[in-house]
């Protein structure tokens, strides 16, 4: 196979010119040997901008509901119904993870949800008739006033695909929000693919969301998932996306490379998982493609032991990480405690800082990014650079 040559192509990633979709196909397809130059150059870019701080945020998960209308081929998150483990959480449930994470330092209270289950499951519409509700979001945005009102958290809510009605509904109650675009690949949407029958999952409404989210001035995570099917150039594809979307309203605020897990009991228990070359692979060619001041994230507990490594491939955030609350989505993976994240930024020569659920650049111009009444609170809860102070945190 012929290998179109990488240094030109991190020469002018380095001097800050946007490469093109072939020129992220060329990098991801390079031979093994060409990993160590194209990570050195993905950390070079990386430090340029951000120097040597790699941040989280202390955060409780709360897990809203289990029930979902999609049934994503990799999930375990969400639960069939009929099970004791398809679960809405009350009012109090919610107050009391709240609580705790309070107590605990946490800053951000994080909402995951399954996608509009009440559309699909009877039991669904039952649990949020007995809450006082019609639709998850609906009573989604009731336990963020909950929070807000009862504990200093912020929420940060990951419902997935929304209208730009339902973005403004709860934009006064979440500052930020996340929805990781995972692929733009039609071809998983087919039968036998991991989101065959997910009417959240197509590539388009999950696009039209974060394009809602950009016209609505809303700071969003997202990101891609990798090993879920898609090709190499499919994951390009998927990061010039969210470049694009970026580059047209600003409000990207993390992308979030993540590698899949193959989980037991579901229909992608088989399949091979991405190693730690092509995760360092793909995020380093992501620092390329989305530039040096984009914020880049892993989740270090899908790669335990071995996540340090990824900070020699550009990333500079590890998102949210719990002292109190499992990560729900993989139950199975402990996040590490945040003196071993600390420790582990340090010895690749990084100083881990907490920041909020809100990204720094967001909150020096809160009259544009958010509802007045975070614009008013927030800026005074982070110190110069943006970053909670240092008295304040906790590790
Ligand atoms: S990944 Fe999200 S959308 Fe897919 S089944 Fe799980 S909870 Fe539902």
């Amino acid at each position: 196979m012929c290998h179109r040559p990488v240094q030109p192509l991190l020469e002018a990633a380095l001097a800050d010119q946007p490469l093109s979709a072939s020129d992220g196909y060329a990098l991801l397809a390079a031979p093994a040997q060409a990993l160590p130059e194209i990570c050195a150059a993905a950390r070079r870019l990386r430090e340029r901008c951000k120097g040597r701080t790699v941040t989280y945020s202390r955060k409780v998960f709360i897990p809203l509901t289990t029930l979902c209308r999609d049934s994503c081929g990799y999930c375990t998150f969400a639960k069939p119904p009929g099970g004791p483990a398809a679960r809405t959480l009350n009012p109090d449930e919610v107050l009391a993870i709240a609580r705790a994470g309070e107590k605990a330092g946490c800053k951000e209270a994080l909402f995951s949800l399954g996608e509009r289950p009440e559309l699909r499951h009877e039991l669904a519409r039952e649990q949020l008739r007995s809450l006082g509700h019609a639709t998850m979001l609906e009573y989604l945005r009731a336990m963020c006033v909950l929070v807000l009102c009862e504990t200093t958290l912020i929420p940060h809510v990951n419902p997935g695909a929304l209208t730009g009605h339902e973005i403004s509904a709860l934009r006064p109650v979440s500052p930020s929000m996340g929805m990781m675009l995972e692929s733009v690949s039609e071809r998983l949407t087919e039968r036998g693919e991991p989101h065959y029958g997910c009417p959240d999952k197509t590539p388009d409404v999950r696009l039209k969301t974060l394009r809602a989210a950009g016209e609505l001035c809303v700071p969003v995570t997202s990101g891609i998932l990798v090993g879920i099917g898609e090709m190499r150039a499919e994951r390009v594809d998927a990061l010039l996306a969210l470049r694009q979307l970026h580059a047209d309203y600003a409000h990207i605020q993390e992308v979030i490379v993540q590698n899949f897990r193959a989980k037991p009991g579901t229909r992608m228990a088989g399949c091979r998982e991405p190693d730690v070359d092509e995760m360092l692979r793909t995020l380093a060619v992501a620092r390329l493609l989305l530039g040096g001041e984009m914020n880049l994230q892993v989740p270090p507990n899908l790669t335990p032991r071995e996540y340090g490594r990824y900070l020699c491939a550009g990333i500079n955030d590890w998102g949210g990480v719990s002292p109190v609350t499992p990560d729900h989505i993989n139950p199975e993976a402990a996040w590490p405690k945040i003196s071993e994240l600390k420790a582990v930024s340090a010895r690749e020569g990084y100083t881990l800082r907490e920041r909020l659920s809100v990204y720094p650049r967001y909150l020096r111009k809160p009259e544009r990014w958010m509802h007045a009444a975070f614009g008013q609170t927030l800026p005074t809860r982070v110190d110069a650079s943006g970053l909670v102070r240092e008295a304040e945190t906790i590790t």
